[in-house]
């Protein structure tokens, strides 16, 4: 309930947390109940949460076998000890990921968050190559630290504009809005790879230390390159002994119904792949898993003092076996197809609806202008908003804000996903 002694949460939020601390929604919500896709706000309302499953909640909110296994370990009274000490869920967790991964003879290491994935993921990348040139996509987001602004392709997201690594962006990501124009599939991808060859050769001295990217591009839009690009970047990478790291915080462990791993759609095995969001389904986790190689190439001793604590550690490990033991990625291949054609039929008689796309459960709604391409940010507002009146919380995004993401946690059901269908039509006819 709203707490009548105090100014609002938000007067309090905003007088003490930084003004550039993003907060969805004019009203913000407060969640202060949740249970498998639904929450509910401190008012009362409850919302069918098409979000959280790319955030926070891959699976879902309070499963009873991963609220178990936390409560098991914090019923233990070791919540944490020192990390000189052995950790066995840590250990186990490790075992399973570097198994997952088809990355030869891989480390797994974690931290507490994407960002810091990606940080370690580029101090690897640059020590083991001893160069601090790196490569990126145009339209990417790899976190909020220094390294990993430096590398971020998004003006949006970009808090500064000085960095530790010299990086040079490349085409690739974003599709719809490509400046090679409307090429098949094939020349697309030959375009992007000409265009990759030529910035090395351009910009670079040669001796760069990774290509650092997303599969699918999450804040900037959940944007799907065609299968095949980064197999493409990966021969002309390899021409130079330059390292791949696939940033998996938004497209692992299945959400793509077609593969575990974003990359693997590619065809080809990243050097280092970073996770974190979903994984912990809630619980602060992130890391990465890595050539042993290239992992083991510092020579420094290096920590993270609550990188894959008990208590992460027995989320993890329990939200990873949930997944798996109930091939939740078949789940989301389902209802993902099931989204897709429900919001192709939608868009089919909204004129500003220029792009529908999505793979498993990562869907992307780009508003447009009528008639053009111009990205129509007003329209994706009216639905992030006219949705949350209508109960169901969505995502928003890309390069012009202009992108509506849905990404409901893994459990989802064929109810579920047509009620949001029919929300969602409900929303975007307002906007027609
Ligand atoms: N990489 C990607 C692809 C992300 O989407 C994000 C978070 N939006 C990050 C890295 C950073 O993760 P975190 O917020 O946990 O630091």
């Amino acid at each position: 309930m709203a707490d009548t002694q105090h100014p609002p949460l938000i007067d309090r939020h905003r007088a003490v947390l930084p003004s550039w601390l993003a907060l969805y929604y004019a009203d913000p919500i407060e969640i202060v109940r949740a249970e498998a896709r639904r929450v509910t706000d401190a008012t009362g309302k409850t919302y069918l949460d098409f979000f959280a499953g790319i955030l926070t909640n891959a699976i879902g909110y309070d499963i009873a076998e991963i609220s178990d296994a936390i409560r098991r370990q914090v019923d233990s009274g070791v919540l944490h000890t020192s990390t000189l000490y052995l950790i066995r869920g840590q250990v186990e967790l490790a075992e399973k990921i570097a198994k997952l991964s088809d990355i030869p003879d891989a480390k797994v290491f974690f931290t507490n968050s994407g960002t810091e994935a990606n940080e370690t993921a580029l101090l690897l990348a640059t020590q083991f190559r001893r160069s601090n040139q790196v490569l990126a996509l145009r339209n990417s987001y790899h976190g909020r630290a220094f390294g990993a602004l430096g590398v971020t392709g998004n003006r949006g997201w970009s808090a500064s504009s000085l960095s530790p690594v010299k990086v040079s962006h490349v085409h690739g990501g974003y599709r719809y809005r490509s400046p090679f124009g409307h090429l098949s599939d094939v020349d697309y991808i030959r375009a992007c790879a000409d265009d990759l060859r030529d910035v090395l050769r351009t910009t670079t001295s040669g001796d760069v230390a990774c290509l650092i990217a997303e599969p699918i591009q999450g804040v900037g839009g959940f944007c799907f390159p065609p299968d095949g690009l980064f197999r493409a970047f990966k021969e002309v990478l390899d021409d130079y002994g330059i390292l791949l790291v696939s940033d998996e915080v938004q497209t692992g462990w299945g959400r793509t119904g077609e593969h575990f791993w974003g990359m693997d759609a590619h065809g080809v095995t990243a050097d280092i792949m970073t996770f974190a969001k979903g994984l912990g389904n809630g619980l602060a986790i992130g890391g990465l898993v890595a050539r042993g190689d290239v992992m083991d190439c510092l020579t420094a001793n290096s920590i993270s003092t609550f990188g894959g604590n008990p208590v992460a550690a027995a989320g993890a490990n329990a939200a990873l076996d949930y997944l798996l033991d109930n091939d939740l990625q078949a789940n989301c291949a389902k209802l993902g197809g099931r989204l897709v054609a429900g919001l192709r039929e939608i868009a089919s008689r909204s004129p500003v609806i220029g792009d529908v796309r999505g793979k498993g459960l990562m869907i992307g709604v780009e508003f447009v202008e009528p008639g053009g391409r111009e990205p129509n940010q007003k329209a994706a507002v009216t639905v992030l908003e006219k949705t949350r009146e209508l109960g169901l919380l969505v995502g928003k995004g890309g390069l012009h804000d202009n992108v509506i993401r849905l990404a409901p946690p893994m459990t989802l059901t064929e109810d579920e996903a047509d009620e949001a269908l029919d929300i969602l039509a409900r929303a975007i006819e307002v906007v027609r």
